[in-house]
């Protein structure tokens, strides 16, 4: 049996195939964005079809497909459809997308083509995977975070992955946190965690690069300083909160912001954490997530893998050969 993981992101898509050994091709795209709102999930199967002829096997093979997408997700006549802003250019008047869809018909195009799907919030499946292959092995209670063009978490609470009415648990990023400020997260917010210090939405602000003003702070220049440890610190507040809200043990942290910056930001964040409420905040750690940029093909993976699979993946780390 094989079986088949995509990765759905507002930039990009990825697929991949897999049998008991490990992964056996991947083949990645930039995300299409024109045509009806059928285009995106058939860009998808076209995709795995091309994992399947790079891995020299027929797709009739793939018996389950698990899909790591970026949300938020509606769900219409019992199947998940994405509403996300960064895809679906009929959402805003203001959209400078080339479509007009309102929602993308992901689970019910896919459907149509494999019996067995399995559809996630990409942080769920990030630490799912991280879970079940990286930093977070087995842990109980603990968070996925990624910072980077947005924010978004996944959650897992007495070893239970939450996933909420439509799959949306774990949309933290958007958590009011500053009632003053005039950063504007695409959701519509205003002084969101996702506003005050997604990349996309610092560069909207600031007029500047995110990796610039990031690279500039470590640097030592002082505005970016500034900048850059207001960031941390509204950061480390939104970890407190979900610490409060979940009384959770590791927070494990990805994305592009984090994996550049990560290191010399820590002691700001652990400190607006282990400053409040030590009943709660004691003995919270973080750790940087394990998987990379592979973290959400194999969260899709994950979603359909056969629970005898692991134990061999787990001794071999078969995705390192598609790094
Ligand atoms: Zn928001």
């Amino acid at each position: 049996m094989l079986i088949g993981g995509l990765d759905i992101g507002g930039t990009k898509m990825a697929a991949i195939v897999a049998g008991p050994q490990g992964p056996l091709a991947r083949a990645m795209q930039p995300t299409v964005k024109t045509g009806t709102s059928r285009a995106l999930p058939e860009q998808a199967i076209a995709l795995l079809d091309e994992a399947c002829r790079k891995a020299g096997v027929e797709r009739t093979m793939l018996k389950r497909v698990g899909v790591s997408s970026a949300g938020p997700f509606v769900t219409i006549g019992g199947e998940v459809a994405l509403v996300n802003p960064n895809l679906c250019g009929g959402l805003e008047a203001t959209s400078d997308l080339p479509n007009d869809w309102v929602s993308i018909p992901l689970e019910h195009v896919l459907r149509q083509e494999f019996g067995d799907i399995v559809v996630r919030n990409d942080c769920i499946a990030a630490l799912i995977a991280e879970r079940s292959f990286g930093a977070v092995r087995d842990v109980k209670d603990c968070v996925y975070v990624t910072w980077s063009t947005g924010i978004g978490f996944g959650l897992c609470v007495d070893g239970h992955v939450l996933n909420g009415k439509h799959g949306n648990a774990g949309h933290a990023g958007h958590m009011l946190l500053s009632e003053n400020s005039q950063a504007l997260c695409g959701c519509g917010n205003r002084g969101d965690v996702e506003a005050l210090i997604s990349g996309r939405n610092i560069e909207r602000l600031r007029g500047r690069a995110a990796a610039d003003i990031f690279s500039a702070a470590r640097r030592g220049d002082a505005d970016s300083l500034k900048i850059a440890t207001e960031a941390a610190q509204w950061f480390g507040k939104a970890l407190y909160n979900l610490t409060a809200t979940l009384d959770t043990s590791v927070f494990v942290i990805g994305g592009s912001v984090w994996q550049h910056h990560g290191e010399w930001m820590m002691p700001t964040v652990v400190k607006e954490i282990a400053s409040r409420m030590p009943a709660l905040t004691a003995d919270v750690i973080l750790l940087n997530a394990a998987l990379g940029g592979l973290v959400a093909d194999i969260g899709g993976l994950c979603l359909v893998m056969p629970e005898e699979w692991k134990d061999p993946w787990r001794r071999s780390s078969p995705w390192a050969n598609l790094a």
